[in-house]
């Protein structure tokens, strides 16, 4: 008898995940809120593209699908900084120079996986079936169809894979002790694009491609990704609100495409004259906002289990959310191969071992919204990428970044961070032993020009 499993959402996770175990010779159900993005072109979505890095590309290489992907992606090996007036400056990712992150189109990078989650006999895909409800005891899920009939549907296995807001998860919070948190940020953000050109030193790119773009503005910054068409999606990142008379830009204070087309002569000069429909997609435009969710326990009832944002959203400054969530699809996978007839066992070994990876991120990824709006713009930022890049050169094994250990590496991420932690307070040690001993070493010289007769003080 073939294994069974239920997945809830075709978005990136639960559509790879279907892949997997389409793969392994399970009998796989998945149910999709939206329309079938094969038949109608994909609508909605949180993000026009995103980064996918190391641990992204493991696992669809993994699922056979890495070729095939890479060759939608743009590869990015660094940031380009814009100051407020204009002037640029390139820094690498990594100290070696065929590491990049890539840009993707979300659209074609779902399609991809939903069709490559079809393409097995046993995975059934049902778009337009929302999960309402979850029957614990009877191992149930129902969906609701557009015409709003229901459906039952139950499995070995059954995954909400259904993003931030899940409703999977709105069940797990029914219960007892379970561990619930969610965090907004007070910056919200809007996309905009900068079209193709026809001309110029990157035609049919407007600026170079081969970087993610970052306007660093302190309390808010946008950033730009390249498309395969030639455009940028531009993410503008303001908060909410301002404090008032503090004079920043905000979703509340600059309230339409005018009063954004004065902000942005002001504050981002160089990309105005690249972005003819500014106004237009200002005022177009939703602004969308940020949460990090935290919870415990990830799986209950011996079947069901949350994955991705459902269960560990975070907020997109270490481009790592997708990431993850293909991660977890890798853990959950392994798990199940390690106990082939204990569903509960596997999914218990696999929210252990992806939980303390998934809080690391979530702290990561709030606090490089940091490194990106303010601290890029500074020299420090800058020094402190070339001395890590230096170090890293140095000593390849023993000291490496940690961007790279987050980007281009699969090292679990509480490893990385505390990796990181450590090589940090070694190089402040190493930094403060080496200052003591020039002062030490100034103070002898000093002594003894004091003591050299004829030598004036
Ligand atoms: C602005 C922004 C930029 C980002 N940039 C990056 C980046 O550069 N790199 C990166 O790695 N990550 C990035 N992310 C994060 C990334 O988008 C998510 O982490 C990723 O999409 C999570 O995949 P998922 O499958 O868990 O959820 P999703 O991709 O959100 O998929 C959930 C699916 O479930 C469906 N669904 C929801 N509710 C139900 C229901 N009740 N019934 C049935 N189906 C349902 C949805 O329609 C959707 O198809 C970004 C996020 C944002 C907001």
């Amino acid at each position: 008898m073939p294994r069974t499993a239920v997945i809830v959402g075709a978005g990136l996770g639960g559509s790879l995940l279907a892949h997997f175990l389409g793969q392994r010779g399970w009998h796989v159900r998945v149910f999709e809120r939206r329309g079938d993005p094969r038949a109608r072109g994909y609508v909605g979505g949180r993000s026009i593209n995103l980064a996918i890095s190391a641990r992204g590309i493991h696992a669809l290489e993994r699922a056979g699908l890495a070729d095939e992907v890479k060759t939608h992606g743009i590869r990015m090996p660094g940031r380009m900084l814009h100051s407020p007036t204009g002037a640029t400056a390139f820094v690498p990712y990594s100290a070696d120079p065929t590491r990049a992150i890539m840009s993707f189109s979300r659209s074609a990078l779902n399609m991809m996986l939903i069709q490559a989650a079809a393409s097995h006999a046993n995975v059934e895909l049902a778009f337009d079936h929302r999960c309402t409800e979850i029957d614990e005891a009877r191992g149930e899920v129902t969906f609701e169809r557009a015409d709003g009939t229901r459906v039952a549907a139950t499995a070995d296995l059954i995954v909400g894979a259904d993003g931030s807001y899940s409703a999977m998860r709105g069940h797990f919070e029914k219960r007892e002790r379970f561990e619930y948190s969610q965090s907004y940020l007070a910056h919200g953000y809007k996309e905009l694009s900068i079209p193709p050109v026809a001309s110029g030193p990157h035609a049919p790119f407007a600026m170079d491609p081969k970087a993610l773009h970052i306007w660093p503005r302190g309390g808010s910054m946008m950033i730009a990704l390249p498309n395969p068409d030639g455009s940028f999606t531009c993410t503008l990142f303001w908060p909410f609100e301002a404090p008032a008379g503090s004079g920043e830009a905000s979703f509340a204070t600059v309230r339409d495409g005018k009063a954004a087309l004065e902000r942005f002569r002001r504050e981002y000069p160089d990309a105005v004259p690249l972005m003819p429909d500014l106004v237009g997609e200002f005022d177009r435009n939703p602004v969308g906002s940020m949460v990090t969710v935290r919870c415990w326990p990830w799986a209950l009832g011996g079947r069901f289990a949350l994955l991705g944002d459902a269960a560990h959203a975070i907020v997109p400054f270490y481009g790592q959310g997708a990431n993850a969530s293909f991660e977890d699809c890798e853990s959950l996978v392994d798990a199940l191969e390690r106990h082939p007839t204990d569903v509960a066992t596997a999914i218990d070994e696999y929210q252990r071992d992806r939980k303390p990876n998934a809080d690391a991120i979530a702290d990561m990824a709030l606090a490089n919204f940091v490194e990106m709006r303010d601290k890029t713009a500074h020299l420090s930022f800058k020094l402190k990428k070339k001395l890590d890049h230096a170090l890293n050169r140095w000593m390849p094994n023993a000291f490496v970044p940690l961007y790279d250990l987050v980007s281009f590496t699969t090292v679990p991420y509480a490893k990385a961070r505390a990796r990181a932690r450590r090589q940090d307070r070694l190089v402040l040690d190493a930094a403060i032993a080496l200052g003591a001993l020039l002062v030490v070493a100034a103070a002898f010289v000093g002594d003894r020009l004091l003591r050299t007769p004829g030598a004036t003080p």
